[in-house]
């Protein structure tokens, strides 16, 4: 019961639930000691087409396999979990926005060269990435929903990429600036 309220069954990691729960102190511990936080929204490209192309079961295999890599190659206080359906979510203490990119470029390198189990052929898992930095006072919904603009603009940009999230400030100053 503990297990299947914590984790996500198919993957083995954190669902969406207990993933607020840890991110909920990590922000607080990074608000206390003025540590940096960063969070990172992660969307498979094009998950439908491998599903549509090889079917339902290899799309699951796609997804236990990428968070594999992902919980391989992340650091023990990282928190790493499934947020929805071929989403997941990134959270790493002390880790400032630039650290983070280089993290996930690296995992993104792993995941090219991770083969997924289908006849006859090399199917790659690529993905797109938003990267907030946590700016303090900010709530954990502020800063998921501002990774989750930067992966948008990732989608927009033609997937297969990350990008890093504007600080609120910013973007606070240019609605002000457009207003
Ligand atoms: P984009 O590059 O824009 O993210 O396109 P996408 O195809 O990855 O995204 P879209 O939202 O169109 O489709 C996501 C698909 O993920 C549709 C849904 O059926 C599939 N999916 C969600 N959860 C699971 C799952 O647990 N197993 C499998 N096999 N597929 C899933
Ligand atoms: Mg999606
Ligand atoms: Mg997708």
């Amino acid at each position: 019961m503990q297990y299947l309220a914590n984790y996500d069954t198919l993957t083995g990691v954190y669902n969406r639930r207990e993933f607020v729960r840890l991110a909920t102190i990590e922000l607080a511990r990074a608000h206390c000691y003025e540590h940096d936080l960063a969070l990172v929204l992660i969307d498979i490209d094009h998950f439908k087409a491998i599903n549509d192309r090889f079917g339902h079961h290899t799309g699951d295999k796609a997804l236990v396999c990428f968070a594999a890599v992902w919980t391989a190659e992340k650091r023990a206080q990282d928190i790493f979990a499934r947020w929805g359906g071929e989403e997941f979510i990134w959270l790493l203490p002390a880790t400032n926005q630039q650290q983070a990119r280089q993290l996930v470029e690296r995992i993104r390198n792993k995941t090219l060269i991770t083969p997924i189990a289908v006849p006859n052929e090399h199917l790659a898992i690529k993905f797109s990435a938003g990267i907030s930095a946590y700016t303090p006072g900010e709530t954990l919904e502020q800063l998921v929903q501002r990774a989750d603009l930067a992966l948008y603009q990732a989608k927009q940009n033609g997937c297969n990429q990350t990008v890093i999230a504007e600080l609120p400030s910013t973007g606070m100053l240019r609605i002000s600036v457009v207003c």
